[in-house]
């Protein structure tokens, strides 16, 4: 599950298990995107998304976090993931679900052709989303949609709230919400932005 998880929240967490029930996965394998290249605004340090992304996923044994991305310098490029993926599971069926909204650029990522045969695709899919899009982009017949309303949720929007000084109680996971405010993430000071070296 490829998300920049910043900060890993509740819609994430509900994606995933209705994933693995749905499609009858054996485990769900977050992987915070190192440097996600595509972004305008800056994104905070990949060692504390690493950590909450971690912190929210412990208790769950059908979860695990895996640090290839986050330790890989340069930009993130989702096909070296799968390559390295497909070439230590050579007989897995491998699955790579994200958001809709980052499945509809696709085609504008590194080798997306390749990227699209080396797993199959699932784009979670918030309330209210045009899955209309992903026709549009001729990429119906390509990926599987799964529907989650609990995506509501958006890092964004978490985010936001921090600064603001509202609540996110019952957004992201208890131990998350302690250690960003511990860490002080994403209070309106620096608005999420934070350029600080790994923890
Ligand atoms: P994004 O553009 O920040 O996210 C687009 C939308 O999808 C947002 O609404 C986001 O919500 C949602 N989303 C993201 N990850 C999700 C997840 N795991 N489950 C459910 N919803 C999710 O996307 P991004 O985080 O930068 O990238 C998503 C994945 O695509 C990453 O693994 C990234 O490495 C990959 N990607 C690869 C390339 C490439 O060139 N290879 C280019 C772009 C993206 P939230 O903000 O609430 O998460």
């Amino acid at each position: 599950m490829g998300g920049t998880f910043d900060p890993i929240h509740l819609g994430h967490l509900v994606t995933a298990e209705q994933a693995l029930f749905d499609l009858r996965l054996d485990e769900v394998v977050f992987l915070p995107a190192g440097a996600p290249w595509q972004k305008s605004r800056a994104v905070t340090s990949p060692g504390h998304r690493y950590l909450m992304t971690a912190l929210a996923t412990a208790g769950n044994p059908s979860f695990t976090v895996s640090r290839l991305e986050v330790e890989t310098p340069g930009p993130t490029y989702t096909v070296d993931t799968l390559r390295r993926v497909r070439a230590a599971l050579p007989d897995d069926e491998l699955f790579f679900i994200t958001g809709a909204d980052a499945i509809l650029n696709i085609l504008t990522w590194k080798d997306a052709e390749e990227c699209l045969a080396l797993a199959s695709f699932i784009a979670a899919s918030r309330p209210g989303h045009d899955v209309g899009d992903l026709a549009a982009a001729g990429l119906m017949d390509r990926v599987t949609v799964l529907d989650v309303p609990a995506l509501a949720i958006s890092s964004s929007d978490v985010r936001q709230r921090f600064a603001a000084g509202r609540p996110v109680r019952y957004l992201i996971p208890r131990e998350v919400e302690e250690y960003a405010r511990k860490h002080g993430l994403y209070n309106a000071a620096h608005h999420g932005l934070v350029a600080g070296s790994l923890p």
